[in-house]
C-alpha cells in the first residue's frame, strides 16, 4: 500500500481534528504573499508549505525536478512532469513533514519563507485549463432536469445511457475560489411574453460538480482507453458551474448552453491528488443497457466524496441546501476520458473536466437550486425568513467536499462564491 495514505501518518505540523488536509492528502495548489510572486505550494492543516522555497533550500533534491518549476503562477509545468514525479514529490514531502523527522522540523522552523499561515495568504487559480469539458454524467441531475425543462413521460433523451454526454465549455471564465460574480444579463423570454427580453437573470443558479485535471496530454487522432484513464487524470477539485436557468431555457436549443454558462465557473484553490483519494475509491451504480466496448472498464473508478452546498445571504449565518455524493455519478471519469478521446481528439496537461451537476437520488441531494425548490414551487426558508428558489445578490453560494473513513479524512476544502448585483 501507497505509505503517503496510511492513517498512522500524523504530522508535526498541526492539523486540526475534521481537517481536510492531514498529511495523507498533499494537495497542489498556487498562492501568494503580499510580497512574493505566485508559487506552488501544498497544505498540511493551516499551513501552507511554499514549494519553491523548500527546493530553493535543498530539501526537494533527488527528485529530479527544476525548482523553477515551482515558481510560476499555473500548476501546469507541476502536471506537465507526469504523475511519476507528482507521486514522487508527495512521498518527498511525506517524508519531509511526517513527525519523526525532527532534523527536518528544525531546519524548515528556522527559515521565514517556508510556511505561512493559511488566512494570511492568497490562493490564485491552481491550473491554467486550456480546454474545458462540461459533462451531464448523473442520471438524477438529467432525469430531474428533463422532467422541468421537456417532458416528464421522455425525461431521459436516448442517448443518455449510452454516452457520456457533455459539451465544450469556456475556459477563459474558469476562476478560483473567492472571485465575485456579477449577475449576468441576457435574452431570456418570460412564460408570458411573446418576445424575448434583455434582463439580468431572474434564476441564477449553482451547479453542484466535480472536476478533474489531465496531467499527460495526447496527440490528435489517439484515444486514451478506460484502462489507461486514470494515467492521464492528476486530481481533482470541486467546480461551482454557474448557470442562468431563464437564459439556458431559451437559447439551449438546439446547440445546448451557451451564455447561460460562461459568465464565471469557481474551482477550489487544491488539486487533491488521484492518489489521495484511493482509499476512497467505490464501485458506481450498475449500467444498464451494457454499454459499447469502449466504455467498458475493469475495477473501481466512483469515489466516496461527501459534497454539501450552502448559502449565505449578507450578514446571516450559512444554510446547508444540499448534501450529495459524488459516488452517485453514473459515468465515472475513465469513462468520460474515453468518451472525450474516442474520435482521437487529443487533450492537453491542465484540461479541466466537470462532471456535471451531482444530484443524489433523494431531494436532500439534489446538486442545483433548480432542483431542490423544483423550479420554484419548493423554496427554500433562510434564518432571516426570507426564501430562495434562486440566488440572490449578496448571497454566497459555499461549496464543500470531504472523503471520510475511520481514523482519516481527506478533504478538497471550499469553493465559495459572492454574487453581486448585474452591471
Ligand atoms: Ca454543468
Amino acid at each position: 500500500m501507497d505509505k503517503t495514505i496510511n492513517s498512522s501518518l500524523r504530522s508535526w505540523l498541526p492539523v486540526e481534528k475534521g481537517s481536510d488536509f492531514p498529511i495523507q492528502n498533499i494537495p497542489f495548489g498556487i498562492f501568494r504573499t503580499g510580497v512574493n510572486s505566485p508559487h506552488a505550494a501544498t497544505r498540511i492543516g493551516n499551513t501552507v508549505i511554499d514549494l519553491f522555497a523548500l527546493a530553493e533550500h535543498g530539501f526537494l533534491e533527488g527528485l529530479g525536478i527544476n525548482p523553477g518549476i515551482f515558481n510560476f503562477k499555473y500548476l501546469n509545468p507541476l502536471f506537465e512532469l507526469g504523475k511519476q514525479s507528482c507521486r514522487a514529490l508527495r512521498k518527498q514531502l511525506v517524508l519531509i513533514f511526517e513527525d519523526q523527522n525532527t532534523a527536518a522540523r528544525d531546519r524548515i522552523m528556522s527559515e521565514n519563507d517556508i510556511l505561512f499561515d493559511e488566512p494570511a495568504v492568497h490562493m490564485l487559480l491552481p491550473v491554467k485549463a486550456g480546454d474545458y469539458t462540461d459533462f451531464y454524467s448523473s442520471l438524477e441531475h438529467a432525469t430531474n432536469v428533463g422532467i422541468m425543462f421537456r417532458d416528464p413521460a421522455h425525461a431521459l433523451l436516448p442517448n443518455w445511457k449510452h454516452l457520456p454526454v457533455g459539451y465544450h465549455g469556456r475556459s477563459s471564465s474558469i476562476v478560483v475560489s473567492g472571485t465575485s460574480i456579477h449577475r449576468p444579463k441576457g435574452q431570456i423570454k418570460p412564460a408570458d411574453s411573446e418576445m424575448p427580453v434583455f434582463s439580468p437573470s431572474r434564476e441564477l443558479d449553482f451547479e453542484l460538480e466535480i472536476a478533474f485535471i489531465t496531467g499527460k496530454k495526447t496527440a490528435l487522432g489517439s484515444s486514451v482507453s478506460t484502462a489507461d484513464a486514470e494515467d492521464h487524470i492528476i486530481g481533482m477539485l470541486l467546480f461551482n458551474d454557474l448557470s442562468a436557468r431563464d437564459i439556458q431555457r431559451w437559447e439551449y436549443v438546439p446547440l445546448g448552453p451557451f451564455l447561460s454558462k460562461n459568465f464565471g465557473s469557481l474551482v477550489s484553490p487544491w488539486v487533491v491528488t488521484l492518489d489521495a483519494l484511493e482509499p476512497f475509491r467505490i464501485p458506481g451504480p450498475v449500467q444498464e443497457p451494457e454499454v459499447l466496448p469502449y466504455l467498458k472498464f475493469k475495477g473501481d473508478h466512483n469515489f466516496d466524496i461527501h459534497l454539501d452546498v450552502f448559502i449565505q445571504p449578507e450578514g446571516q449565518h450559512e444554510t446547508r441546501v444540499c448534501h450529495s455524493n459524488y459516488k452517485f455519478m453514473y459515468w465515472n471519469m475513465a469513462q468520460q476520458l474515453a468518451h472525450q478521446t474516442v474520435n482521437g481528439c487529443n487533450i492537453n496537461v491542465g484540461d479541466l473536466y466537470a462532471s456535471g451537476t451531482v444530484s443524489g437520488p433523494t431531494p436532500d441531494a439534489f446538486g442545483s437550486m433548480l432542483e431542490i425548490a423544483w423550479k420554484g414551487t419548493k423554496p427554500v426558508k433562510m434564518p432571516d425568513g426570507t426564501e430562495r428558489s434562486f440566488i440572490n445578490d449578496h448571497d454566497t453560494i459555499i461549496m464543500r467536499g470531504y472523503c471520510e473513513k475511520p481514523g482519516l479524512r481527506v478533504g478538497f476544502g471550499e469553493v465559495v462564491t459572492k454574487i453581486m448585483p448585474a452591471v
